[in-house]
C-alpha cells in the first residue's frame, strides 16, 4: 500500500521509505526533492541538508537560503526535466506503484530548457497554473520574434525599453532571447546570471548603470521594491514598457497593466499541454496542484475518463492510500 499527503509539501509513502516533494522543512530519514529554485518551492527550514536536486538548484539554495545543500541520489527516484526554468526538474518514483511529480512544468522548448516530456506512470501530481481552456499559448519562437521586432524598432529610433519579469526563469530566457539587443540587468538579474554562467549558460551578465546607460537599451527588471523609482523615472524619459506573462491571455490584462505591450510568454504548460501531458502519462490517477486545480481536475475526469482529485491548501488533511 501506498500513501500520498498533502502537507509540508507533498509525501508519498511506500515500500517503508518516505518521498517529500518541495518540502517547506528538509527532514531527515526522508527522501527530499526540490524541483526548483522559485521560491514557492524553496525549503525554508533545514533539519537535514541533503536533497536531490539539480546543481542550479543546489546554488540558488545556497544564494537565496545560504544553505548548503548536499545532493544526494536516489535509487528509486529518477530526475526528469521540467522544461520551467534553468535546472528545475519533476521526479518520478519508481516501484510497485510508479508516481511522477512534475513541480513547475512546460513542454515548449525555449532557449535555456528543452521541454518536459511525458513519461508513463501510475500516480501523476501534475500542477495546473493554466488549467482551464482560455489558457492556449502561442509557439514559443513565434512570440519571441515578434517580441524581437518590436525591440529592434525602438532600438532602431535610439530608444529604450523595460521588460519587466521575474528575476529567475523568464529573466534569463529573454537574456539569451535578446543577446542581440543592447541589453542591461536588474543586479539581481545580473547575480542570477553569474550563478548561472558557471554552469554553462551563456547568459551576459551587464547590469544597468544609471551614470553610464544611456539610450539605446533594453533593461531588464522585475520592476519591484526599489526600483519601482527607476522605472518611473525611465519612463518619463520616453521609454517603452512590456510585461511577459501567461496572463497576458486574459482580456483586461494590458488594460489593467501599465505597459505599453504585454507579451503572453509562460514557463508553464497552457491548457492544452497540460492536457496531453496527462494523456501521454497514461495514469491511473491524477492529483493537480496549484491555479486551477479544481476545475483541471475535472476536465481530466469528465473528459480524458481518467481518475482526478485537486491538491488545495485547505484539504490539509487529504490522504490517498492506493
Ligand atoms: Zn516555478
Amino acid at each position: 500500500m501506498s500513501r500520498i499527503q498533502l502537507g509540508n509539501g507533498i509525501s508519498y509513502e511506500a515500500e517503508g521509505r518516505r518521498f517529500r516533494f518541495d518540502p517547506r522543512k528538509i527532514l531527515p530519514d526522508e527522501v527530499a526533492m526540490i524541483s526548483h529554485a522559485h521560491t514557492d518551492h524553496l525549503p525554508s527550514s533545514f533539519k537535514s541538508l541533503s536533497a536531490v536536486c539539480s546543481p542550479e538548484t543546489k546554488d540558488f539554495v545556497k544564494a537565496r537560503r545560504n544553505k548548503d545543500v548536499q545532493i544526494c541520489s536516489n535509487d528509486r527516484v529518477e530526475m526528469l526535466e521540467a522544461g520551467h526554468i534553468v535546472g528545475s526538474r519533476m521526479f518520478l518514483v519508481k516501484g510497485e506503484t510508479s508516481v511522477l511529480y512534475t513541480g513547475d512544468y512546460c513542454t515548449r522548448r525555449k532557449e535555456n530548457t528543452d521541454a518536459a516530456k511525458p513519461h508513463k506512470c501510475d500516480i501523476l501530481i501534475t500542477e495546473a497554473t493554466y488549467g482551464k481552456p482560455r489558457y492556449v499559448f502561442p509557439d514559443h519562437d513565434e512570440i519571441m520574434a515578434v517580441v524581437r521586432d518590436w525591440l529592434d524598432d525602438i532600438v532602431r529610433h535610439d530608444g529604450s525599453a523595460i521588460l519587466f519579469a521575474y528575476p529567475l526563469g523568464k529573466s534569463q530566457e529573454l537574456t539569451a532571447a535578446l543577446r542581440n539587443l543592447p541589453l542591461v540587468l536588474h543586479p539581481t538579474i545580473a547575480e542570477n546570471n553569474r550563478i548561472l554562467q558557471k554552469h554553462g549558460y551563456d547568459l551576459s551578465a551587464k547590469e544597468f548603470d544609471a551614470h553610464k546607460t544611456e539610450p539605446p537599451f533594453v533593461y531588464i527588471t522585475s520592476g519591484m521594491g526599489k526600483d519601482a523609482g527607476r522605472v518611473q523615472a525611465l519612463k518619463k524619459k520616453g521609454a517603452k514598457t512590456a510585461a511577459f506573462s501567461g496572463w497576458a491571455l486574459d482580456r483586461g490584462f494590458l488594460h489593467e497593466s501599465t505597459v505599453d505591450e504585454a507579451f503572453p510568454v509562460s514557463d508553464h504548460c497552457g491548457f492544452d499541454e497540460l492536457s496531453a501531458f496527462v494523456k501521454k502519462c497514461s495514469p491511473q490517477m491524477v492529483f493537480t496542484t496549484h491555479g486551477f486545480a479544481k476545475e483541471f481536475a475535472m476536465h481530466i475526469r469528465r473528459d480524458l475518463g481518467i481518475e482526478a482529485q485537486p491538491m488545495i491548501a485547505r484539504q490539509r488533511t487529504l490522504d490517498h492510500f492506493c
